[in-house]
């Protein structure tokens, strides 16, 4: 099995699943880089999953379904392209003889999923939308703070080799809000010297792995005092026993942060 990140736009990644017959894709927001994967490597869309409603991650379903007759699936409380099975947290997805496990994870936007593949080789697999991204996790526009909260709960109960296969490369800009929210952080140093080398040799940061989200994301660590009492000094408002609230105080700083 491989699994591929198909840049597309300007910061999204398509992921591809293949076992060189058969592929499923994630998130396909333009049909093209997809279209064109498909045909250099000679593989047949067997499902297109989808996260969340938003357009740069919906945009090519319509074509790729009419392209290849692949099955679509996506969330069984948003706007969806027609016809797609609804899921929910839960449900189970069957393709290329894999088990996803569908989880909820609302805050992002309120019917967000994500797809966790417990026995895939080369250890599990996640495909979490825009839900959490290495080093920070999405803009909370239709959820609650307290509903991301859980969300990234669960998502980091997850076993700390599963690969998180986010939808944007916001690796670098996330790494440099997490330095000024914990600067003492030296696993996030030394994370933030591995993605640079990366992308500088042009290669994504992704897949992460969720051991080490854990250990360097803000976002998943709205527990540690570090992380609290940052919180409180970019808003006094902060009560640093509750993890919802630092979480909300870290997620209004990054949108204002540069
Ligand atoms: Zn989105
Ligand atoms: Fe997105």
């Amino acid at each position: 099995m491989t699994l591929l990140p198909l840049p597309a736009f300007s910061d999204n990644y398509i992921w591809m699943l293949h076992d060189t017959h058969h592929a499923i894709v994630v998130d396909p927001g333009d049909a093209a880089p997809v279209l064109q994967a498909l045909g250099s490597m000679g593989l047949s869309l067997q499902a297109i999953l989808v996260t969340h409603h938003h357009s740069d991650h919906v945009g090519g379903v319509d074509a790729l379904r009419e392209a290849t007759g692949a099955a679509v699936y996506g969330p069984a409380a948003e706007t969806m392209p027609q016809p797609v099975t609804r899921l929910a947290g839960g449900s189970v997805v069957s393709a290329l003889g894999l088990r996803f496990v569908v989880l909820d994870v609302p805050g992002h936007t309120a019917g967000h999923i994500a797809y966790y593949c417990a026995h895939a080789d080369g250890g599990p697999l996640l495909f979490c939308g825009d839900t959490l991204f290495s080093g920070g996790c999405g803009r909370i526009f239709e959820g609650t703070p307290a509903q991301m909260q859980v969300s990234l709960d669960a998502l980091a109960a997850l076993p700390g080799d599963t690969r998180v296969c986010c939808a944007h490369e916001y690796t670098l800009s996330n790494l440099k809000f997490a330095r000024a929210v914990e600067p003492d952080n030296a696993a996030l140093q030394e994370y933030t010297a591995h993605c640079e080398s990366l992308r500088q040799a042009g290669q994504p940061t992704l897949p992460s792995s969720i051991a080490t989200e854990r250990a360097i994301n803000p976002f998943l660590r709205t527990r540690q005092a570090t992380v609290a009492q940052a919180a409180l000094g970019a808003d006094a408002s902060v009560n640093p026993q509750e993890p919802a609230s630092v979480l909300a105080a870290l997620r209004q700083w990054k949108n204002e942060y540069r």
